[in-house]
């Protein structure tokens, strides 16, 4: 899968910009604040009309600007797609392939994928839950578009039953309704429960694997699906978990109802991650960190690839600058085969050997 073209006007601060890329491996520098970020940030858009940085579209529109515009050429499945993302102030953003407009975000994932490494992910390790299911959320989205539309909806009934039990007290009408959510809910759970129960499964395969090559054998990486306590198998079919859902729900009714709280659901799993036996969120240095963030974006990025047959593109946002010289190493050696985009300050790092150089310079691409 490769990016060969993107066009941007008004993202960020890129006016207009147009670039032909290699296959191989691209790297992009330049001073800071010049637009590196963005142009990954653009690219990654492309995959799923979402970024790590952004919360609204609108962050993505220029300053001063009322719509923003990204077009790529992607090739995958040997053929040609042009993807498009058109961004608007103050409506909803519109997306096609190959001029055909899509229904959903998911459906870009069907086109287009990419895994991008950031410094920000260490937080993948250090900061809360929050982070680690997004990480999967973000990577299932991208290859199960039925994901996307459970996960879409899940989100809308979580906000919706919060305010329920927000108010309740003030307004008891309310909880007329509570059930016919609970029930949804426990419907929609169910089908999230499931899919990052079998990602998680393979991430288990996968990642320890590459943790332990890159600390030469010495840092053994544990990953475990923790879910709703009364679900007994997160791979399980939708249908038996729907059931264990209900149950959990009817157990914390009452608390539920005392504390306010939406507290039963998969809106609260994790991923928890451990190195040589401890909580890395805990315990592991900065490099351990580091090093099993990284393994865990090299892992999805093997994942993508057993189940599209295709390599993702892979986005290194000014990460190889902190490793030392063997664990770049190890990195480049081990993203050989796709599209890899390397951001860093400095223009020579020794890792365009084959492959394009472009400097960004105030939002321009040279
Ligand atoms: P660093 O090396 O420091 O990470 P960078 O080259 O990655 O720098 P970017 O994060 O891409 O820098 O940001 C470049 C500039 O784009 C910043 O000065 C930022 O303020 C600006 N910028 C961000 N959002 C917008 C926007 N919506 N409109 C215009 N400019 C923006
Ligand atoms: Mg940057």
């Amino acid at each position: 899968m490769t990016l060969t073209a993107l066009e941007l006007d008004f993202f960020r601060n890129y006016l207009h910009a147009r670039a032909e890329f290699s296959p191989g491996v691209n790297v992009i520098w330049g001073e800071n604040a010049q637009g590196k970020t963005n142009l990954l940030e653009a690219i990654t858009y492309l995959s799923s009309a979402r970024t790590h940085r952004a919360r609204y579209d609108k962050e993505l529109i220029q300053f001063g600007v009322d719509h923003a515009f990204l077009k790529g050429e992607v090739a995958s499945r040997e053929r040609r797609f042009t993807l498009e993302a058109r961004l608007h102030w103050g409506a909803r953003r519109e997306l096609f392939s190959n001029g055909m407009k899509l229904k959903t975000a998911g459906e870009l994932g069907e086109y287009f994928n990419t895994v991008l490494f950031c410094p920000e992910d260490l937080s993948l390790i250090r900061a809360g839950a929050a982070e680690r299911r997004c990480f999967l959320d973000d990577a299932i989205c991208q290859l199960r578009p039925k994901y996307a539309a459970a996960l879409s909806e899940y989100r809308k009934l979580y906000e919706s039953k919060t305010r329920i039990l927000r108010d309740w007290e003030e307004k008891p009408s309310l909880l007329d309704t509570l059930d016919d959510f609970n029930l949804r809910m426990a419907q929609v759970g169910a089908i999230l429960i499931h899919y990052r129960g079998h990602f998680v499964k393979r991430l288990v395969d996968l990642t320890p694997p590459i943790q332990a090559d890159f600390s030469g054998g010495r840092e053994s990486l544990g990953l475990r699906y923790e879910t709703v306590s009364t679900v007994s198998d997160p791979e399980a079919p939708p249908k038996a978990i729907f059931e264990e859902l209900l149950r959990h729900q009817q157990a914390h009714r009452e608390a539920e109802l005392s504390s306010r709280q939406c507290l039963s659901g998969p809106h609260k799993d994790d991923l928890t991650v451990e190195i040589n036996g401890k909580s890395a969120r805990q315990f592991a240095s900065q490099g351990q960190t580091r090093t099993a963030a990284l393994s865990l974006k090299l892992a999805c990025r093997e994942l993508f690839r057993e189940d599209t047959g295709e390599w993702p593109v892979l986005l290194l946002d000014d990460v190889l600058s902190e490793l030392d010289a063997q664990r770049q190493a190890f990195v480049l050696e081990r993203i050989t085969g796709g599209q890899v985009f390397i951001s860093c300050c400095e223009e020579d790092k020794g890792i365009h050997k084959s492959g394009k150089r472009f400097r960004v310079k105030n939002g321009a691409l040279g």
